[in-house]
Formats: structure tokens, C-alpha cells, sequence
């Protein structure tokens, strides 16, 4: 069991950690996630707000509405680019009660070998030559 997730973005002006193990690691394959990344989806790991620290840095956002009404933000490294964050406060601003926890983009951890998707959603978003684990739980959409 992971107990702590550290990790930052390429340049190193970003660094965070998370100092409860993570709840939820999944990839998501929306439409947001694929412009977030420039991929087919995110590799999406975190936890509650209340565990997740900003060490160093401060990180760009743009806000986005979710498919289920909350306003989120997604947090990027302005200096090197790196996409970091989905998370729905900045600023002490709590933008969306109902969703409170941090996710990170899997790739920026310090070890990213700690990403091990327990399901995908969005599924029916990603391309038709996309490829899962095998046995992984998909969900086209949430
Ligand atoms: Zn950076
Ligand atoms: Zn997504």
C-alpha cells in the first residue's frame, strides 16, 4: 500500500505530496482529460483536498464545467508546460462542494509506477485503437 504520493512537474518550480494514501486511481478518458494531456485520456490518482500540500510553486489553472455541472480546475506548470492538476479549489475558493478531492496527472509522480488503474470511464471517448488492461472494469461514461 502507497503511503504517500510525491511528485512535480518537469521544470521542478511545482512540487507537491499527498500525506494520506491515495483513493482513487483510474484513467479517464473524457474529452477534457484528452485536451488537459494531449492524450487519450489521464491517468488520474489522488485523494482528499485535505491531504494533498502544494510544496513549491503555484501552479497556472483554466476552470472547466464538468459534465456534472461543477466548475473544476486544471492545474499546469505555466513555466514547462507539465499538466499536474484537476481539482475543484484555488485559492481557498471552494468551487464545488460535492467533489472535493485532488487528482493528479499519474505522470508527474516521483515514482509513476505507483499508478495502477483500478477502472477507466469515458471509455467510448478514447480511440478505437486504444488499449486496456486486461480485466480492467471500463465504463463508457460515468
Ligand atoms: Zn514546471
Ligand atoms: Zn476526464
Amino acid at each position: 500500500m502507497v503511503h504517500s504520493l510525491t511528485g512535480g512537474c518537469r521544470c521542478g518550480r511545482i512540487r507537491y505530496a499527498f500525506s494520506e494514501p491515495p483513493t482513487f486511481r483510474y484513467i479517464c478518458c473524457c474529452r477534457d482529460c484528452q485536451r488537459f494531456t494531449g492524450s487519450i485520456g489521464m491517468p488520474n490518482i489522488g485523494g482528499p483536498r485535505r491531504s494533498f500540500r502544494l510544496l513549491d510553486g503555484r501552479p497556472a489553472h483554466y476552470a472547466v464545467t464538468a459534465d456534472n455541472g461543477a466548475t473544476i480546475h486544471r492545474g499546469f506548470c505555466g513555466a514547462c508546460g507539465s499538466c499536474l492538476f484537476v481539482w475543484p479549489e484555488i485559492d481557498g475558493v471552494l468551487y464545488t462542494a460535492q467533489d472535493d478531492v485532488v487528482g493528479v496527472a499519474a505522470g508527474t509522480l516521483d515514482d509513476p509506477a505507483l499508478f495502477v488503474p483500478e477502472f477507466a470511464v469515458y471509455t467510448d471517448r478514447a480511440p478505437p485503437w486504444a488499449a486496456f488492461p486486461e480485466g480492467l472494469p471500463r465504463y463508457p461514461a460515468p
